[in-house]
């Protein structure tokens, strides 16, 4: 066997190429030397293995460095695989297919795309527009999708004369018809020089947008809505894929979320006078403060509930959950001496006339442990 040729002379690229230009050099020669463009030519299918195996080594950072520093020596261990260096071993038109962006049969759907849509849990509650960036597939408008130059005029397929269709024989000989092999039912034969420019005949070009989302009252983090067909582009004749957006709604300042309720997370402290001779709050929600007046003897820990003021329900906003507001009696400090006095004076009022709790709370512990001391 001849010695190996140097993998940059055999794709006729320079030391310094750019992986574009080895790409292109190589789509370049795969064709031309392609089996079966060259049917029983050796010399055609010994250079379309070198081209191929030139590639395989010169596309991949890794090998390319091992490459230049060693030669071929340095890709014996752990290098090149030998028998994997054909990237492409079926026909001209899967290869063609691979080359215009891995085409099979029929026209492909688009992907769905998945953006988050961030909330504050006041928009959540509400309902409100927003604007999602999203980046997507679309057909090349240049050459509508099809990754052949609009002004290419590639020569007609030799193999089926430009029908697309080839007659083979079928089961006990019968005649069938079928997508000519050499150029995949295309009829023509597109070389390198003849792929779109603007998308380099991937068909498919990347573009930002952006659109206006209606986000309804009530939604909450991983709820998502669809907007049919805003997602990647189809092939041409295929489905858009969707757009779904997904929302997260961020924690607020003063109240938390659960369910349908909302709660406020910090009680409201009334002083003790307050909770004893009852007074009016205003009790904060997203709509403004409301003014609640308290019964006088409130207990700390009370949580007080209003309902209809909580989170629309997503699916009939008509419908509201709760807005629950606990609420905690802060005991005096830091007494002044007047302030002292009377509550003295009210404590001794207070423990000739005990409260039912109190009343029953120490009842229950003297009747345990008079209990206690019977059992042991
Ligand atoms: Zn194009
Ligand atoms: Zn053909």
């Amino acid at each position: 066997m001849a010695a190996k040729r140097d993998y940059y002379e055999v794709l006729g690229v320079s030391r310094d190429a750019t992986a574009d230009e080895i790409n292109r050099a190589f789509r370049k020669l795969a064709l031309q030397f392609h089996p079966d463009r060259n049917p029983g030519d050796e010399e055609a299918a010994e250079r379309f293995k070198e081209v191929n195996e030139a590639n395989e080594v010169l596309s991949d950072p890794n090998k390319r460095r091992l490459y230049d520093r060693g030669g071929h020596d340095a890709l014996r261990n752990g290098g090149a695989d030998p028998s994997g260096g054909m990237r492409f071993g079926g026909s001209i038109f899967e290869f063609i297919q691979d080359l215009m962006g891995g085409r099979q049969h029929g026209p492909r759907d688009g992907a769905d795309i998945q953006v988050i849509v961030d909330l504050t849990l006041e928009e959540a509650y509400r309902g409100v527009t927003k604007t999602v960036y999203y980046q997507r597939e679309e057909n090349c408008p240049d050459c509508s999708g099809s990754g052949i130059r609009p002004q290419a005029r590639p020569p007609s397929c030799r193999r089926c004369s430009g029908t697309g269709v080839e007659v083979v024989r079928g089961f006990f000989g019968i005649p069938q018809q079928q997508a000519c092999r050499a150029c995949g039912g295309l009829g023509v034969v597109v070389s390198d020089a003849d792929l779109c420019r603007a998308c380099r005949g991937r068909a498919r070009v990347k573009r930002e947008r952006q659109r206006p989302v209606e986000v309804p009252p009530g939604v909450d983090t991983r709820d998502a809505l669809t907007i049919s067909g805003a997602g990647h582009a189809g092939e041409p004749g295929g489905n858009n894929g969707d757009l779904i957006c997904v929302f997260r709604v961020a924690p607020h300042r003063l109240f938390e979320r659960n369910g349908q309720n909302l709660i406020l997370k910090d009680p409201i402290p009334l002083t003790f006078g307050e909770a004893a001779l009852g007074t009016t709050v205003q009790v904060p929600s997203f709509d403004g403060p409301i003014p609640h007046e308290i019964e006088p003897g409130l207990q700390s820990g009370t949580r007080l509930r209003f309902p209809g003021r909580g989170m629309p329900n997503v699916n009939n906003p008509k419908e509201r959950g709760d807005l629950i507001v606990p609420v905690v009696v802060v005991t005096p400090r830091n007494l002044t001496p007047r302030q002292r006095e009377l509550l003295q004076e009210f404590s001794e009022i207070e423990r000739k006339q005990s409260s039912p709790e109190r009343k029953s709370f120490f009842e229950k512990v003297r009747d345990y442990f008079r209990g206690d001391e019977k059992s042991s």
